[in-house]
């Protein structure tokens, strides 16, 4: 089969593969830009591979990065873009199921196409639009399939962190996971023991962040990899389980912890145990926990104060929504969005008047009267006791100041 017609990526791209042809190699576009373009998707990174070594790329182009010269890879900076180029190459040893001992450089795109994971990533286009197509790759992509090239018992015993590509690729296309290749995920699970924590998280969160997550997660969990994975492992009690038809979208990362923590009914220190031990960055374990935090205090009661809705932020509210509905909480999240977009100050910066203004103002010093005198007038603030502006507040701080011992 020959495209009809390039996306204008491979457009631009285009000249990469004739100066490489021109100089008696070959290139084709290949893996994931090859697969997305012929489901109609936009195009991430357009990669290539070449029978031409990173030595040779090198003196095809101008300008070039060493980007990963052992593995093949070289940049081609081409019309204020980058092209990873990448020399075919098979792929032998691993010896601890997750990184091959050895690459081996070779001229032929058949070997190159037989290391990849799945047949639909294991497609090929040359340069006047001819898909190469060794292993019925664009079958599988029609009848929407992850099949493992060749035997999946094999591919997964040599690298394990395939078995987590299968479950995040079924999610992101809505693919199912062809049987045998399934049978194979089953079989070769407790591998992924073997795989980096940060690599499993990273195809998990794109897993969990694409439109049909809960088939993911369902996969994750029948194929009995969670079971493998950080944190779960340790976990006896029955894995939540996700309606299709009921869930949302999730937001971000933070938004994943959260829902897996509430569902679970973990406590905060297992929330925090989770988020460590997946390996999330500071940043999400911050957002999780607070998030969590603020949960327990909506459960508690059913208004808040515009004190308790201070403590969140927007975001916060938004995951806890996506949660919320999950889980059917009786709240309405669209009105306590709204309460919370028209409190008079949303951070402590907004404060019309900070420290400096009042030690000028009222000739106090700094020290716990000052931060005292500080959060009372956030407070009045915020109760709507006094205007969020500063002559005002400095005449209601003067007044209060006498109670601030
Ligand atoms: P994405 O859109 O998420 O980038 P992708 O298919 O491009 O998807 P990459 O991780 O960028 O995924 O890898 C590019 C290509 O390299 C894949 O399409 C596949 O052919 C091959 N590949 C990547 N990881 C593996 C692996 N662990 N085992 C075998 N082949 C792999
Ligand atoms: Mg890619």
């Amino acid at each position: 089969m020959y495209l009809k017609e390039f996306p204008l990526e491979f457009e631009q791209a285009l000249p990469i593969l004739q100066q490489i042809s021109a100089n008696g190699y070959e290139a084709y576009f290949v893996g994931g830009s090859v697969r997305d373009h012929l489901l109609g998707k936009p195009i991430a990174d357009v990669d290539i591979a070449s029978s031409a070594f990173p030595a040779e790329i090198k003196t095809i182009f101008p300008t070039t990065i060493d980007t990963g010269i052992k593995h093949g890879t070289v940049t081609v900076r081409w019309h204020q873009r980058n092209y990873e180029v990448t020399t075919f190459r098979t792929e032998s040893g691993y010896q601890d199921f997750r990184r091959p001992d050895q690459v081996t450089f070779v001229r032929s795109l058949l070997q190159d196409l037989q290391r990849r994971d799945f047949t639909i990533n294991a497609l090929a286009v040359r340069q006047d639009g001819l898909v190469i197509d060794e292993f019925a790759g664009l079958t599988d992509l029609k009848n929407h399939l992850i099949r493992a090239v060749g035997n999946g018992d094999e591919r997964f015993h040599e690298d394990a962190l395939r078995m987590m590509r299968a479950v995040r690729f079924s999610s992101q296309l809505d693919f199912t996971i062809e049987p045998a290749t399934f049978a194979s995920l089953t079989k070769m699970a407790p591998l992924l023991e073997k795989i980096a924590v940060e690599r499993i998280h990273s195809e998990f969160v794109k897993m969990m962040l694409s439109p049909h997550w809960q088939q993911g997660w369902s996969q994750f969990v029948s194929s009995s990899l969670i079971q493998y994975a950080p944190f779960f492992k340790k976990w006896s009690a029955a894995m939540p389980q996700f309606n299709p038809a009921e869930s949302a979208p999730l937001l971000d990362e933070t938004t994943i912890w959260l829902l897996l923590a509430l569902r679970m009914q973990l406590t905060r220190d297992q929330c925090q145990q989770l988020l460590r031990q997946w390996k999330t960055a500071n940043q999400v374990q911050h957002d999780t926990l607070a998030a969590w935090d603020f949960s327990q205090l909506l459960h508690a009661q059913t208004t808040l104060t515009p004190v308790e809705l201070y403590q969140a932020d927007l975001p916060m509210l938004q995951r806890l929504a996506v949660v919320g509905a999950d889980l059917a909480w009786p709240i309405d999240f669209k009105q306590l969005i709204a309460a919370y977009q028209q409190l008079p100050i949303k951070n402590d910066h907004e404060l019309a008047i900070n420290g400096g203004d009042l030690i000028r103002q009222l000739a106090i010093k700094p020290g716990p009267q000052l931060g005292k005198l500080l959060t009372a007038a956030k407070i009045a603030v915020l109760n709507g006791e006094v205007p969020n502006q500063a002559a005002e507040l400095i005449r209601w701080s003067r007044k209060r100041l006498p109670d601030m011992v």
